[in-house]
């Protein structure tokens, strides 16, 4: 019989926990484009007009709207909306002379394979006459425990290769981290930044991005570019204006229930398949390089499982938690997410029972083993609450168990070297 901890204190039976909200193991959300436009606009900050669709037709009938309303010989922009960067490059950003252009763009573009992403949507605008492009973002400083606002003069090009190639040409600023970002902080990034003539766009625009982020707990509102753009003024004269051409809003997941409205921004759509899959059937799952799949309860013993799996010489293909009081079913749900990796040559599990009842996890790792259309060796170890049970359920299954967990590890790398072998 398997002695635990739990024999001491055992509930008599315990009730069903209650179901904790689904949650992946994203803790960033990115949303689309025109969505965090959305929030731009609610901000106060200056965004061209824009509409979406998901249907050349609709591509057509706005376009048509856009031309019509602006300048003679106007063009429109459309834009694949995934959420990868580097659309322009891709071939997910394209202007249209035309409402006949448009559909054929946006008929180009939609169902285009951006970077692994399906485009479904794409937004479409009015195309700026575009004078000068920038970069300018607002992001968590977790050291400084300060809102950063990152600018350069080279926009449209990534930050990334800024950082890489120029990294002198990036200006940095902290928001007070009481007060926001102050006016004279705004204005010395302004002319940081070479934008002494567009002062006061500058100054509303960073000022925005900081209250942006904070409004929505966003951990990054990028826009890239900020552009210069040309505009007809109301007398018909040029003028030049500082607007949001593209924008990028990172969410925090874990504030989320903080802003019910935008948990439907997130787009299942765009998601990894494992990781809506995770998110769905309330596993929290991060894949790794490794070969060894570790199906675990508790974000604690999972990282232990991966420490000793270490130790003896193997490499977690993942962290799974299965979470408390997990059922048949999700434990099915986690074999599957854990054999879609290829690289998963042998899988541990390990279980302590508390909430989780053991006999639970094991008929569901016989459901599942029913199902798999892979055969990979198994070792499973499983401890607490109805572990003799779950032993007599693995044992007629011939399920390989283990009893410590530094034996459990051994087994599961022995086993990943042979197969590996
Ligand atoms: P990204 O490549 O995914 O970052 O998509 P962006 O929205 O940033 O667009 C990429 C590039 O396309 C921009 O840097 C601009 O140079 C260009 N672009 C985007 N919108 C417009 C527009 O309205 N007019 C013009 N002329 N160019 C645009
Ligand atoms: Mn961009």
């Amino acid at each position: 019989m398997t002695v635990g901890p739990l024999r001491y204190h055992r509930l008599p039976s315990p009730p069903a926990p209650p179901v904790p909200p689904a949650r992946g193991a994203r803790i960033r959300v990115k949303i689309q484009e025109a969505d965090a436009k959305t929030l731009l606009v609610a901000q106060g900050l200056p965004v061209p007009a824009w509409q979406t669709a998901r249907t050349v037709d609709e591509a057509r009938a706005a376009a048509a709207r856009f031309l019509a309303d602006g300048p003679p010989g106007g063009k429109v922009v459309i834009k694949a909306q995934v959420l990868v960067g580097g659309r322009g490059k891709a071939g997910g950003v394209k202007l249209a002379g035309s409402e006949a252009e448009a559909a054929e763009v946006a008929g180009a573009i939609l169902g285009m394979d951006i970077k692994g992403m399906t485009v479904r949507r794409v937004l479409i605008g009015p195309a700026a006459d575009i004078v000068k492009e920038y970069y300018l973002s607002a992001v968590l400083d977790r050291a400084e425990r300060r809102i950063l606002l990152m600018g350069s003069a080279e926009g449209g090009v990534e930050i990334e290769q800024v950082a890489a190639d120029h990294p002198e040409a990036i200006i940095r600023r902290h928001a007070d981290p009481l007060l926001g970002l102050l006016d004279y902080q705004a204005r010395d990034l302004a002319f940081a930044l070479g934008l002494g003539a567009q002062l006061k766009d500058a100054v509303r625009i960073a000022k925005g991005l900081v209250t942006t982020m904070r409004a929505y707990d966003a951990d990054l509102v990028e826009i890239n570019p900020l552009a210069i753009v040309r505009e007809s003024g109301v007398d018909g004269a040029p003028m030049e204006r500082l607007v949001c051409l593209d924008a990028k809003i990172t969410l925090d997941d874990s504030a989320l229930p903080r802003h019910p409205g935008l948990e439907e921004l997130r787009d299942p759509d765009e998601e990894a398949p494992a990781d809506r899959e995770a998110r769905e059937a309330g596993l929290t799952f991060i894949k790794l390089d490794g070969t060894i799949g570790c199906m675990v309860n508790g974000a604690g013993l999972a990282m232990t499982t991966m420490d000793l799996v270490k130790r003896a010489g193997g490499e977690p293909a993942n962290f799974l938690d299965i979470g408390g009081g997990a059922r048949a079913d999700k434990v099915a749900h986690a074999m599957h997410l854990i054999l879609a990796d290829p690289k998963v040559d042998a899988i541990l599990v390990n279980i302590f029972g508390g909430i989780t009842r053991g006999d639970e996890v094991a008929r569901g790792l016989i459901e599942a083993r029913a199902q798999q259309t892979r055969d990979v060796p198994m070792v499973v170890r499983i401890v607490g609450t109805n572990a003799a049970e779950a032993a007599t359920l693995l044992e007629e299954a011939r399920f390989e168990t283990a009893t410590s967990l530094d034996d459990a590890a051994a087994k599961a790398v022995a086993a990943s070297r042979g197969a590996a072998a």
